[in-house]
Order: structure tokens, then C-alpha cells, then sequence
């Protein structure tokens, strides 16, 4: 056997959580920008902040279908007022309206000059016998009188220039996550173009010479290489590039191989081959490749022995391979610093929900129990624990929506307990 540090020399002391997760976010490099076009831009963040190129509305803009109108000419109900003229939608009136006078204006058009209030149709008639009210639209142009049949207040259902955004107004900012409202807004502002956070570009290791690809059969001993593609999915959400997946055997050689090819990405993610097992290369094969490491094994259950590191601007993560301890490090450790390099603002720590189910005393390292998640009558949230066998149990964790977070030391939590979560489906969705 080979000469190797044991489990506790290289281990000890442990990190707690949040100052690995500190150690973690330290090592972040600054966003880097590049831009998509307005139709990707969705779900993207945005790299710099966004002014309005101008007022919002740019025009005094109608509210309704009717007539505009001064007010003063209508300020009592029952006037009749000559309809000068008609403007169609997107063409604005060059004349301005003359005193005495209507014009026929529908929703969203701008008003002429003059005006500075609209009627809605309903309050008006139309006393020429053309269609007004209720009927089709007229063909020929806008009836010739018009009877207002209420009192009218300067400003009626007329939306001011600049109303919604004065030009040079931040409406965008760097760091905000890109909605579809604010694809709208980036669309009403002209910014075809947007300049977004670069995605880290994310390549996965999966290690063991037991692995066998998902679409073999196992021989007898050998398992399907799940990890790969369930961290390829959640680096995906947690805003990663994320669809390269090589695979390394349990060797020094193989594995340096895919690391030295997996260190030109920004965020390397291997999986398996931490811990301190004869075969657990990972840890002096990334020595060996140039990375720093800054720190193996965490107080956190599952997940203990992670591993940790940077080599130039690329962070490296040696994940567990059980499955569960993999999905678990990644959300707890790769998701706030993905979610850095995109320029997001730090990941609320949890949520909070009352218990549905009891959970166990805590340990010596925080514990992190699956439990889904649904509202209860009274609105809150509440958190049921997943039938679940530890962290080889992929099956059990796939039911759940968070992990429950239970304190080192903590006291067993009864049915009613609040306790505090960490969600597997994103920053605020649970
Ligand atoms: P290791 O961390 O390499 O000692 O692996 C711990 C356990 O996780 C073992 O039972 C492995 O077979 C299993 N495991 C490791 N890597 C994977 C993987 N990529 N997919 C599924 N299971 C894995
Ligand atoms: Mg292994």
C-alpha cells in the first residue's frame, strides 16, 4: 500500500459550514460580461445597469378608446363638441386641437396639442346617427358631433409623458437576474442587445473504476455513473455552462489526464475519490495538476470530506461520490459561487417552515436532512422529511424539495418546531 496521510491528519480541523462556504465565495473571480441578444436574454443577469433612453411614455398617451378634449370646454355635462379629427394608433396628430373641438382618439394614442383630457366613449354619444358607442367602428372617418355626458377634469385618462420612466432612469441593474418583465422593459428602452454575465463555463469528473456509463448494463460489482449527469443538470441551475462530463478511472494517470483537461474550464467539479480510501487519488492528483488546495473536509453531514481549491482564476470542487453527499456539496458550496461569478447578490442563507415530522438530535457537524416543502392551511410553509437511507440513497433524496438544516448539538425537533431550509429548487422558488 502506499504511503498516504490519514483521514485526520489531512482532514483536521474540520471547517464549519459557513466558514467554508466563506472560503469558498473568497476565491470568486469578478463577472465577466459578453452580450445576448434580447431573446436569450431571459434568466441571464444582467453584466452592467440599464438607462432609459428616453421618457416613458415618450408621448402623452390615451388611456381609452374616446375623445380628446380641454377640459375646459367640458367641464359641465351635456356639452356638444365638432369632431375635428381622428387619430389613428401610432399616427400622431400634427394639428393641434382647436378650442371648442373633440378629437377621436383611441387607447394608446397621443394626444394632440391642446388637449388635456380624454372621454371614455361610454360617456359620450354620437349625435351625427353614425356608430358611436357600442357599434362597429366607423368607416369614414370620425362622427361630426360628439355630446359629453359627464363633467371632465383636466388630466382624465390621460397617462403624462414620462409617467412610468423619466429618460436616464436606472431600470435595469447589474447583478438583477433578467425576468420576463424586465425583458419587456429592456425591449421598451431599445436595448436590443444586452450585456449579461458571462456563464461559468462548468466541466464535471466523475471517478471510479466501478462506473459504468448510464445507457450499459453493469457487470457484476459495477454501478451506472449517475453523478455525472445529475451535477451536470444542477450546475445548469444554478446558471453554469454545463454539458461536458468526462470520466476518469482510479488511477493517477487517468485522473490527471481529465483534470489537466477539465482546468481550462472556470469551475471544475469532480465527483467520488476524496476521502481517504486506498483508491481516493483526488486530493494529491490535484496537488499535482497545480491547484491550491484551501481546504478538505467540512463539519457537515453528508458531505464531510469535500475538497476544496483554485488553480489560477478556476475553482476546483472534489465532491463525495455518494450521490446524495455530491447534490448536497454542490448546492450548499457551487451554487453561491456560480452565483457570484454571475454577479448575483449572495444567496439568502434559508427559508424558514414548521416541521411536519420529527427530526433527529444533531451531531457533532451540521446535518442536512431532505424534507419536502408545501404550503399549510395557516400559509406557512411547512417541511415533511423524506423517507430517505443516507447518502447513498438517491432515490429517497429525489422527493425532496429542501434540506433541513439541524445545528450541531441541536435537540431532536418535534412535529410544530420551526426549522430553517435550504432550498434544492433555486434561489426563492421552493
Ligand atoms: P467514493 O467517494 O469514490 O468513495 O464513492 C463513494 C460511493 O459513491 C461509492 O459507493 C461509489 O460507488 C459511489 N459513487 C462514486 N461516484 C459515483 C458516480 N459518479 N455515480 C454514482 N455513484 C457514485
Ligand atoms: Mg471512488
Amino acid at each position: 500500500m502506499r504511503a498516504r496521510s490519514g483521514f485526520n491528519a489531512v482532514m483536521r480541523p474540520l471547517l464549519d459550514v459557513a466558514e467554508a462556504r466563506a472560503l469558498v465565495l473568497e476565491r470568486v473571480p469578478a463577472p465577466r460580461a459578453e452580450t445576448a441578444p434580447l431573446d436569450e436574454a431571459h434568466d441571464r443577469v444582467l453584466a452592467s445597469d440599464v438607462l432609459a433612453d428616453d421618457d416613458h411614455p415618450p408621448f402623452r398617451r390615451s388611456r381609452v378608446d374616446g375623445y380628446a378634449v380641454r377640459a375646459a370646454d367640458a367641464a359641465a355635462s351635456g356639452v356638444e363638441l365638432p369632431v375635428a379629427f381622428e387619430i389613428p394608433a401610432g399616427s400622431p396628430s400634427a394639428a393641434s386641437l382647436p378650442a371648442g373641438a373633440a378629437a377621436r382618439i383611441f387607447t394608446g394614442g397621443a394626444l394632440p396639442d391642446g388637449a388635456d383630457a380624454v372621454v371614455m366613449q361610454e360617456d359620450c354619444a354620437v349625435l351625427d346617427g353614425r356608430p358611436g358607442l357600442d357599434g362597429p367602428p366607423a368607416l369614414d372617418g370620425p362622427p361630426a358631433l360628439v355630446r359629453i355626458d359627464t363633467s371632465v377634469r383636466a388630466g382624465a385618462f390621460v397617462v403624462p409623458r414620462g409617467h412610468e420612466c423619466a429618460a436616464g432612469h436606472v431600470v435595469g441593474r447589474a447583478g438583477q437576474r433578467i425576468s420576463s418583465a424586465l425583458v419587456g422593459v429592456l425591449g421598451s428602452v431599445g436595448c436590443a442587445n444586452v450585456s449579461v454575465a458571462r456563464r461559468p463555463r462548468a466541466v464535471v469528473i466523475s471517478t471510479g473504476d466501478e462506473l459504468v456509463p448510464v445507457d450499459a448494463v453493469p457487470g457484476p460489482g459495477r454501478i451506472r455513473n449517475s453523478n455525472a449527469p445529475a451535477l451536470l443538470a444542477a450546475l445548469r441551475s444554478f446558471g453554469a455552462d454545463a454539458t461536458r462530463a468526462l470520466h476518469a478511472p482510479d488511477n493517477v494517470g487517468g485522473l490527471r489526464a481529465a483534470i489537466d483537461e477539465a482546468l481550462t474550464a472556470d469551475v471544475c467539479v469532480l465527483t467520488g475519490g476524496v476521502s481517504v480510501g486506498d483508491y481516493d487519488l483526488v486530493p494529491e492528483t490535484l496537488a499535482a495538476a497545480g491547484v491550491e488546495r484551501v481546504f478538505h473536509g467540512v463539519r457537515l453531514q453528508p458531505g464531510k470530506p469535500l475538497w476544496f481549491g483554485v488553480r489560477g482564476d478556476t475553482l476546483v470542487f472534489g465532491l463525495p461520490g455518494n450521490p446524495v453527499s455530491a447534490l448536497v456539496t454542490a448546492t450548499l458550496f457551487a451554487r453561491p459561487a456560480i452565483e457570484r461569478m454571475l454577479g448575483l447578490p449572495d444567496t439568502p442563507p434559508s427559508v424558514r417552515a414548521v416541521l411536519e415530522g420529527p427530526l433527529a438530535a444533531g451531531t457533532w457537524r451540521r446535518r442536512h436532512d431532505p424534507v419536502r416543502v408545501a404550503w399549510r392551511p395557516d400559509g406557512r410553509l411547512g417541511a415533511w422529511p423524506v423517507a430517505y437511507r443516507g447518502s447513498g440513497d438517491v432515490f429517497g433524496f429525489a422527493d425532496a424539495d429542501a434540506l433541513a438544516i439541524v445545528p450541531p448539538e441541536a435537540p431532536a425537533s418535534a412535529i410544530g418546531d420551526e426549522v430553517e431550509l435550504v432550498s434544492l429548487r433555486g434561489r426563492l422558488g421552493l
